[in-house]
């Protein structure tokens, strides 16, 4: 996006000399599209993460409906995931005809709530409607209670993705988010207001080798090559097969070696931003606003700074105090439109009410500026024109 003057946006890219060298060094080389860029970049994320198998595919659209599609989601399957969300955490659900249904939030993690993950998986029990898959979405950068989640899992036969757009360089009971440990798979996006970007990206990690063959075949057209999988004779050194529906969702060896670049950033990129989230934690503390609670399982990649109002305390509403800001040149954001609200979801059958959590959550949030360039002279600008609105 343009680089507004004197506006501060919500996110940005950092992009260094050693990362448009790597790109250039791809464009001058044999191999533009799938290549060995890509072999590069998912392996410097597996062992980041400590997974044992990583997909590097288009976007974390594509990731989430080929991660359905290797667990066999399809019709008359449920998929349930968190309200408070982007919208393609649900719609992969319904790329794969499942039926897609919500679990309420806690108030205090902005994550989907395991009490109420709990209460609905034994009422669904008793109706028969359990759901095949569950993803739960790392608000923030904030994991999910996962190894709770993974108990649930055992009782009730769910496979687990986890949704961690927001979440690479973040840590959950001291392992780094991506290591699988608690779900079956892990995704990440790649997309520029994200931790660490590819332009357009995403990736699928798993530590099971059946899904990590599905996963590969599903990125290219459900074709192989490989003589293990070849049914009958292959017809020589040419010779491929199509064993199921799949799709064209490759990464380019450019998008790749930008993000096996970004990789040996991550560590700093987070860094930064935890720093930032700690100026602001103690710069608004004085402030009629809720700030962000951090569970103690859980070290946040802080993909982002969300307050909340506390509208008792204040003499205006919620959108005033936003378009007082965005005049004032600060890029705030709301994160998210709960996903149930959405007129297409509600021609699905669900209704406002049904969520009652993410739609109070919805009244008074917002998502401040918070990204690895920020410098301390624009947070302050942030948080002086939050203070003029607040008081
Ligand atoms: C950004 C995002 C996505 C989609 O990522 P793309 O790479 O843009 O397809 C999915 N889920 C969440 C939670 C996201 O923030």
């Amino acid at each position: 996006m343009a680089n507004y003057f004197n506006f501060i946006p919500y996110g940005r890219q950092s992009i260094s000399q050693e990362d448009i060298d790597a790109v250039i060094e791809v464009l001058r080389s044999d191999w533009i599209t799938q290549g060995p860029a890509i072999e590069r970049f998912e392996q410097a994320v597996a062992n980041y993460c400590g997974a044992k198998y990583a997909v590097a595919v288009s976007n974390a659209t594509t990731a989430l409906h080929i991660a359905c599609l290797a667990v066999d989601l399809g019709q008359g399957d449920i998929l349930w995931t968190s309200p408070n969300t982007f919208v393609a955490s649900a719609n992969c659900g319904l790329y794969c005809g499942a039926k897609v249904d919500f679990v309420d939030i806690n108030p205090n993690t902005y994550n989907l709530s395991v009490d109420e993950l709990e209460r609905k998986l034994t009422a669904a029990e008793k109706q028969s409607c359990l759901p095949k898959v569950l993803i739960p979405v790392h608000f923030a950068g904030q994991s999910c209670e996962m190894e709770h989640i993974a108990a649930l899992s055992q009782r009730y036969g769910f496979k687990i993705i986890e949704d961690a757009s927001h979440a690479i360089g973040g840590s959950y009971q001291g392992q780094h988010i991506g290591s699988c440990q608690f779900s079956d798979m892990v995704v990440f996006s790649f997309h520029a207001v994200k931790i660490i970007t590819t332009g357009e990206g995403g990736m699928v990690l798993t530590n099971q080798e059946e899904l990590y063959q599905r996963l590969i075949r599903l990125r290219s057209h459900g074709i192989t090559r490989n003589p293990d999988l070849i049914q009958g004779e292959s017809h020589g050194s040419w010779y491929y097969q199509q064993l199921e529906l799949g799709f064209n969702y490759r990464m380019t060896d450019i998008q790749a070696a930008l993000g096996a670049s970004q990789m040996q950033r991550l560590n700093e990129f987070v860094e930064r931003r935890q720093l930032i989230a700690q100026r602001y934690n103690h710069l608004l503390q004085d402030l009629p606003l809720i700030l962000p609670w951090q569970h103690p399982d859980s070290e946040s990649s802080w993909h982002l700074y969300v307050i909340r109002l506390k509208l008792d305390k204040i003499n205006k509403t919620h959108r005033q105090i936003f378009e007082e800001l965005r005049s004032a040149g600060i890029g705030m954001n709301l994160h998210y439109i709960p996903v149930h609200t959405q007129p297409y979801y509600q021609k699905l059958g669900f209704q406002l009410g049904d969520f009652p959590q993410v739609e109070q959550y919805y009244e008074k949030a917002i998502t401040i500026p918070l990204y690895y360039g920020l410098n301390e002279e624009s947070q302050d600008k942030v948080v002086v024109s939050l203070r003029e609105s607040l008081i």
